[in-house]
């Protein structure tokens, strides 16, 4: 940089020193915007701190008027500061005063100044401030200088972020880098967490962000890019990765970029101006999010995530932490954040300290949700950049009731929310004291209430809930939090405690639902362009039935001398369900004639949840013993709107006259054909749902066990001939309604129903 004294390596050195001197936030501010002027050869240095109320305040200055500091304060909305601090990039301009955004302060003493540069101060791609010099001269700042500041307000994001400049404000008035949140999103799994944030992939601390030698950072950065496209042309080559498919996809993006020459231009020019290979990593992910972060456009922002990813693998080749992200400790209320997760990592941790979960994406019925549900596990999704907001440690709450995320909350906020809580358990402590109350309609109708599960930690729910039985076991969550098949004795394990822990009451056995989004981390992916559609489920278990009848065999086993309800997922045809039954029957003889004590009975059923099911009702209850339906994929299939695809999942009401059409369907069916019905998705966990269902015919339910007080409450206040007078009058002819909701909702506050 021409013109500097010392250049920009100089400067980051001096910098480091005051950033270790004793010294008072406010007395280092002004070391440092003095050293910087000095350095850049200009009259002027100010740096400005976006605070909680969304302004921007003068925190430090060398040539304007010392008077203005923490005096002058801008809107963001205001001045070239302000534009600077909104759209996260730097402005440049030899005659700032013939900007139209320009605005004069007369405090400050600006106006003999012409020349601007401002530059953002950014973290992790939010904005945390403005670093601004002036000069007297009409002079155009060059890319270098343009560089070099950016890089130095690197170093000002530190300070800012670490909170030591807060005791210089009023309230109120403090930085926002620490500043309150209120986020929406969605919710996924009820109940309300207070703790504090654990990042489920924690980001690479580097500590170390001024270079001590220049070209052997460089020379760093440069083997680190090397290996980290010899790893990826590794993984692409890798026979696993099919030729086609969603991962291939993301490999082919990720060495794209990793060849991408402006991204390694960008990270040595950072280096040139004094960072650390680390700390040019970060500092161009931070520019690089901060402008992703202002686009709209949904293939750009996943391109962000594709970024932060291969931004990351970098810093773990350059910080010798290459073998992925290791586990963190939890502290004992701990929210864990991540953009999505797997179930088995959820199940990875030690639930005893698990308050929360918030998502940047997640699905009310994906299968991490499920989980979550399972273990009581309070959880938010769709909350935008929540990653990039939270430092590890920060307090947080998460809403799973309303959907909603605060981070670092004020005490008013927290106070509320400790209230929220003690209200809650009053209310479980009053749902519990229903617990062994039948669950009988106001009009006499018993409804049967069955619990969802799949794991050994679901077992307690039973005595908990007072559920009448297990509606749905899904056995596929076992093999999902394996980390190797289960081998059939392990199975038998598992089963024969659920029938243990149900005593008399009945179980339905799901067979192995793997396939679609319930992937097996040890099984090779079969890269499908469309999984929930492809070779998944019953398909798979008839293809390769060795798997099949091994399950079946230990199902059987586990139930010598009781009763065993079996259903197959994903059923498309009774064709199917005859194949399926005939492997039970084969097994049942198999057991007979190697002399083995057998179930008292067996009872196979089936999962309705492909559309196609319901054109061959009657010859499908010809057949099955009982019918289980699978809103969630049955929902998903009718509007082919993918359950698990955060954009499209809510689009559709399954409370539509189309859907609890083709549900009432069912039940009409199964009530003719005198077979036993039961509906198991996620629809039957929700009161307003669960009184449509009760409303069209269902009588049988299975839901989660976070839900059995509030449906049951519900049921037991519902006059349901009314409920089924109404939703009959709405379902019949012509209707152009896309949904009954809101009718149903007056319904229930009109009779004082709680939901
Ligand atoms: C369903 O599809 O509604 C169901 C209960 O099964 P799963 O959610 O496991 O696919
Ligand atoms: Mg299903």
């Amino acid at each position: 940089m021409r013109g500097a004294l010392g250049g920009p390596r100089v400067l980051l050195r001096r910098l480091r020193e005051v950033m270790a001197e004793p010294v008072s936030a406010q007395d280092r501010l002004d070391k440092i915007v003095v050293l910087i002027a000095a350095n850049m050869v200009a009259e002027v240095c100010s740096v400005y701190v976006l605070r909680v109320d969304g302004t921007l305040e003068l925190y430090a200055t060398e040539g304007l008027n010392r008077t203005a500091v923490h005096l002058t304060v801008m809107r963001i909305d205001e001045g070239l500061v302000g534009t600077v601090a909104r759209e996260a990039e730097p402005i440049s301009l030899s005659n700032a005063q013939a900007h139209p955004a320009f605005s004069y302060r007369p405090e400050t003493g600006e106006e003999i100044y012409h020349s601007f540069l401002g530059v953002p101060i950014l973290r992790a791609g939010n904005t945390l401030g403005v670093l601004v010099v002036q000069n007297r001269a009409h002079r155009s700042y060059t890319e270098e200088e343009i560089e070099a500041l950016q890089t130095t307000a690197m170093v000002l994001a530190e300070i800012i972020a670490s909170g030591e400049l807060t005791a210089l404000a009023p309230p109120g008035a403090e930085p926002a880098a620490r500043r309150p949140l209120h986020l929406k999103g969605l919710a996924l799994s009820d109940g309300i967490g207070l703790g504090h944030v654990v990042l489920h992939e924690p980001r690479i601390e580097v500590t170390k962000v001024i270079a001590d030698d220049v070209p052997g950072e460089l020379k760093r950065l440069d083997g680190a890019v090397e290996t980290l496209r010899t790893s990826i042309d590794i993984m692409l080559e890798d026979e696993g990765v099919a030729r086609v498919g969603e991962h291939r996809d993301i490999l082919e993006t990720y060495r794209m970029f990793a060849h991408d020459r402006g991204w390694i231009t960008r990270m040595r020019e950072a280096i040139m101006t004094g960072l650390t290979a680390e700390g040019a990593v970060e500092r161009v992910q931070s520019d690089t999010r901060a402008r992703m972060l202002r686009m709209t456009d949904p293939y750009l922002r996943e391109r962000m995530h594709d970024l932060d990813d291969l931004a990351n693998r970098l810093l773990r080749q350059l910080t010798g932490r290459a073998g992925g992200p290791e586990q963190v400790k939890l502290p004992d209320n701990a929210i864990i954040i991540a953009r999505n997760m797997s179930p088995a990592a959820l199940l990875d941790y030690d639930r005893t300290r698990i308050r929360g979960l918030v998502l940047e994406e997640g699905a009310a019925t994906s299968h991490l949700t499920i989980v979550a549900r399972a273990l009581n596990i309070a959880a938010v999704g769709h909350v935008e950049n929540i990653v990039g907001l939270v430092d590890p440690g920060d307090s947080i709450i998460v809403d799973g009731v309303s959907g909603e995320a605060h981070v670092r909350p004020p005490a008013d906020v927290e106070e509320a929310y400790v209230e929220k809580v003690r209200f809650r358990a009053k209310r479980l402590e009053q749902y519990a004291a229903l617990r062994d109350r039948p669950t009988v309609t106001r009009d006499g109708v018993t409804i049967d209430l069955n619990l969802n599960a799949g794991l050994l930690v679901d077992l307690p729910h039973i005595a908990e809930t007072g559920a009448s039985g297990i509606g749905l076991f899904r056995t596929e969550l076992q093999f999902m939090i394996a980390s190797a098949f289960p081998r059939t004795n392990e199975q038998l394990k598992l089963y024969r405690a659920v029938l243990d822990a149900a005593g008399e009451r009945p179980v339905v056995f799901r067979t192995l639902d793997i396939g679609g989004d319930k992937v097996l981390p040890y099984m090779r992916a079969i890269e499908e362009e469309n999984p929930a559609l492809g070779w998944r489920a019953i398909r798979l278990g008839l293809d390769r039935p060795g798997l099949l009848r091994s399950q079946i065999r230990a199902l059987l086993k586990a139930a010598i001398g009781r009763e065993l309800r079996l259903i197959f997922p994903m059923v498309s045809a009774v064709e199917e369900f005859d194949r399926a039954r005939h492997i039970v029957e084969r097994e049942l003889t198999h057991l007979r004639r190697h002399g083995h004590g057998l179930p008292e009975r067996v009872l196979v059923g089936v999962m309705l949840e492909v559309p196609a099911l319901l054109f061959q009702l009657d010859e499908l209850f010809e057949r099955v013993d009982f019918a289980s339906v699978g809103s969630n994929d049955l929902v998903q299939f009718l509007f082919a709107a993918d359950r698990g695809n955060a954009r499209v999942a809510d689009r559709f009401d399954a409370l539509s006259p189309s859907a609890l059409r083709a549900l009432k369907l069912i039940a009409d069916k199964a009530e003719a054909r005198g077979k036993a019905v039961t509906l198991c998705g996620e629809l039957a966990s929700r009161p307003l749902e669960a009184l449509a269902l009760a409303a069209i015919g269902y009588r049988k339910l299975s839901l989660s066990p976070a839900s059995f007080g509030p449906v049951k409450a519900m049921f037991l206040d519902l006059d349901l001939s009314a409920a089924t007078a109404l939703v009959e009058t709405l379902l019949s002819g012509s209707t152009e309604l896309a949904t009954i909701r809101p009718q149903l909702k007056m319904f229930a506050e009109k009779n004082g129903l709680p939901l």
